[in-house]
């Protein structure tokens, strides 16, 4: 037979089917992919594995698998056929063959109700959201960025949002780094998003509403417009559901739009992925809290059939020392800036803390004037949880560390800040977290001189929603966290889903994205399980032919990503990584080792 290579990682073998190809999942555009992974989740695995458990090897042969069902089917009449050829009186061997027929059947049960299994390249198995990363390298290459930017919102949906503030945990796994750098992922995803928000321009007269949304059947809303609320909110209106967004600040994004500054994250590319959205049917009401003081839980859950509850980790953590109430709020730093409101910090900023959000912060209070900043830490630079680059950015941009140093004291002059004591830490044995517990040395304090102090140490769970009376009963992990199954996103109340931050803590974009999919795959699914198919379609994956990957030493090395000069960098808030230029990209797509790919 002949066959064709029409269409993004797939081998068709009917020409003219290319786009409408129901036994290729690889060919499923926006909603029939959605209809494919929770109909096999819910309806054809579980029949698949009745019908084995029955008659070994039929359900695989329901799921398009004839070899292995065939196989399996097999061995049961082989067993019944030794019984009766050799049955002279019950024997130990009759007793084996019996024992072996039931283990065929278990084994081709469970076969059938866990799924053909693909080898996964560590990169997809470590992304929280489980994009297919060397898939989309290779469309990349191949010159199908369209295609790969498909592949990748069908997992995320702000492609450029993410591209840009992942922590890329995906990097840390890549095998190209045993023996070399990691292929730079994460500015290859930013890069097929750049394309596509360029096409987008060029063709605007064409973008229009994936579905019509308004009056579906199934309605729902979601608390809190960040990453977990949109995401749930995008995956659920390309199903057709009817979503309502309530948002209690002014502005929709969450952490995104009040949060992540300006030089990491620049407020267009959020503004551009979340009209998209409304593009999709989505209604967004901001300055619009849920819960005591605002609308009642109660009474959404009246006009909704579900909710999903996206409310992040909203209260800063706390330091109690003395002078503690001359501390500032960094998230209220990081809101003024990012809003572009005024901000007053005077010439000395020291900042507590060894996370990402005391990064932020620092370099927030470079680029708002502050002439010193001073960065506390209790441990020592090993131990920060910040990521790499962030901290060599921040210590490239001026910012001063002072590592086995903690705040003992806010010191004030005429009810001013005026400076810090600062206690000298060692290192001792391993705390809990496993990292050394950082110990005080006696005596050891110095002073330093500050006009502000900003403890940046995170963030928990808490807000008044979870004081609203439908929320009475809610289960809630020890660290406050809410307690949802980790399938669907379900609470322990009726209705009622949870994700992101406000579920696992403080944590990240790609993180909250993931969980705002599943809740929305667990709510249609829940809801409207009449509209999902039994679905019978088959993943034929077949991987186009690897074009090669050429090891040369050059091939160990990653391309630099270019950066804004130091010096435009002050008192700018001007996005710091420009992203690559298409040969860059393709660079570091052609430095991907393929590695699910069978040798
Ligand atoms: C300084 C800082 C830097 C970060 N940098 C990164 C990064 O580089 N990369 C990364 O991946 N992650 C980063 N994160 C983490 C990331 O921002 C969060 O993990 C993510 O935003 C969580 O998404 P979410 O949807 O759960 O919650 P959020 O983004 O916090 O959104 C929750 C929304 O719910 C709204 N809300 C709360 N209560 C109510 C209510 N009662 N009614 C209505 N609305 C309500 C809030 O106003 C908010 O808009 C950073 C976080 C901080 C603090
Ligand atoms: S080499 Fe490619 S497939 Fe392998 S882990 Fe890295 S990005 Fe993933």
């Amino acid at each position: 037979m002949k066959q064709y290579w029409d269409c993004s990682l797939c081998r068709i073998e009917d020409k003219g089917k290319a786009l409408r190809c129901r036994r290729c999942y690889g060919q499923l555009r926006g909603r029939d992919r959605l209809l494919h992974e929770i109909g096999r989740q819910r309806k054809t695995a579980p029949r698949a594995a009745l019908l084995s458990a029955l008659a070994a090897g039929a359900g695989q042969m329901l799921g398009g698998r004839w070899s292995t069902g065939i196989a399996l089917a097999a061995l049961i009449p082989l067993a019944v056929g030794l019984v009766i050829a050799g049955w002279g009186g019950f024997t130990y061997g009759h007793a084996f063959l019996a024992g072996g027929a039931g283990f065929v059947l278990a084994v081709a049960y469970l076969d059938a109700r866990i799924g053909p299994q693909r080898k996964r390249p560590p990169c997809q198995e470590t992304c929280p959201a489980g994009v297919a990363v060397p898939d989309y390298l290779q469309l990349l290459l191949d010159e199908e960025p369209q295609q790969g930017y498909s592949l990748i919102r069908s997992r995320i949906p702000m492609v450029g949002v993410i591209g840009r503030i992942c922590p890329h945990p995906c990097e840390t796994a890549c095998l190209r780094g045993i023996d070399g750098e990691p292929v730079s992922i994460n500015g290859c995803k930013r890069h097929l998003a750049d394309l596509q928000r360029e096409r987008s321009r060029v063709h605007a007269e064409q973008r229009r509403s994936v579905v019509d949304l308004r009056g579906g059947e199934l309605s729902v809303g979601v608390v809190g417009s960040g990453p977990a609320g949109v995401a749930c909110a995008y995956y659920l209106s390309v199903l057709g559901a009817a979503v309502t967004v309530y948002e209690a600040d002014s502005v929709i994004g969450g952490r995104l739009a009040t949060t992540i500054p300006d030089y990491r994250l620049p407020a267009n590319i959020l503004d551009e992925e979340l009209e998209a959205l409304r593009d999709g049917g989505v209604v967004f009401n901001p300055n619009t809290r849920v819960g005591p003081g605002g609308v009642p839980l109660a009474e959404l859950r009246q006009d909704h059939d579900a909710l999903f509850l996206a409310v992040g980790a909203e209260q800063a953590v706390s330091i109690a020392v003395p002078g503690g109430e001359g501390l500032r709020d960094f998230q209220e730093l990081l809101r003024a800036a990012k809003l572009g409101h005024p901000v007053e910090l005077g010439r000395s900023v020291v900042v507590i803390g060894g996370g990402n959000a005391a990064m932020d912060v620092s370099r927030t209070a470079l680029r708002c004037g502050a002439e010193e900043v001073h960065l506390l830490y209790r441990r020592d630079r090993d131990q920060m949880p910040a990521r790499a680059d962030e901290v060599e950015e921040a210590a490239r941009e001026g910012v001063q560390f002072h590592f086995l140093a903690d705040l003992a004291e806010v010191l004030t002059r005429d009810g001013a800040v005026c400076g810090v004591r600062v206690q000298q830490m060692e290192l001792g044995a391993p705390d809990a977290s496993g990292r050394p517990r950082p110990l005080a040395v006696r005596g050891q304090i110095r002073e330093l001189p500050a006009d502000t102090v900003i403890p940046a140490l995170g963030q928990e769970v808490g807000g008044s929603i979870f004081d609203d009376p439908a929320l009475a009963g809610l289960r809630r992990e020890t660290y406050g966290g809410v307690w949802v199954d980790p399938v669907y996103q379900r609470t322990n109340l009726a209705g009622i889903y949870a994700g992101g931050d406000a579920v696992s803590g403080a944590a990240t974009a790609v993180q909250a994205m993931a969980h705002g999919r599943r809740a929305a795959l667990g709510i249609f699914g829940d809801l409207a399980a009449a509209a999902v198919p039994a679905s019978r379609l088959v993943d034929r994956l077949q991987r186009r032919p690897f074009r090669g990957h050429s090891e040369t030493p050059q091939a160990r090395i990653r391309e630099e990503m270019p950066r804004l000069t130091l010096r435009a960098r002050r008192g700018s808030f001007r996005e710091v990584e420009e992203g690559f230029q298409q040969e860059g990209a393709c660079r570091e797509g052609g430095r991907c080792l393929q590695c699910h790919r069978e040798l």
